[in-house]
């Protein structure tokens, strides 16, 4: 087999990919993430997307939300 050992880093990376984001992992599992993204620039353009795309999700949000996106939101939230 000739491919390479990160594919199971990748998962792993790609699984918490999101708790990453909300800063929820401990500093172990952080250091092993930013680790691989060092030297896996497949997983690195995805986290550096899904980044992104929260900024602008959040920018968005701040600014204006039309009356009708916020309901919808709140009904699918369901608060
Ligand atoms: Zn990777």
């Amino acid at each position: 087999m000739s491919t390479s050992k990160s594919a199971d880093s990748c998962n792993d990376a790609v699984t918490v990919l999101h708790e990453y984001l909300d800063g929820e992992l401990t500093d172990q599992r952080r250091n092993a993430i930013i680790t691989h993204l060092d030297d896996c620039s497949g997983c690195f353009s995805k986290f550096e997307f899904e980044q992104e795309l929260r900024a602008v999700v959040a920018n968005h949000c701040r600014t204006t939300v039309p009356d009708e996106l916020r309901a919808a939101i709140i009904a699918e939230i369901g608060i």
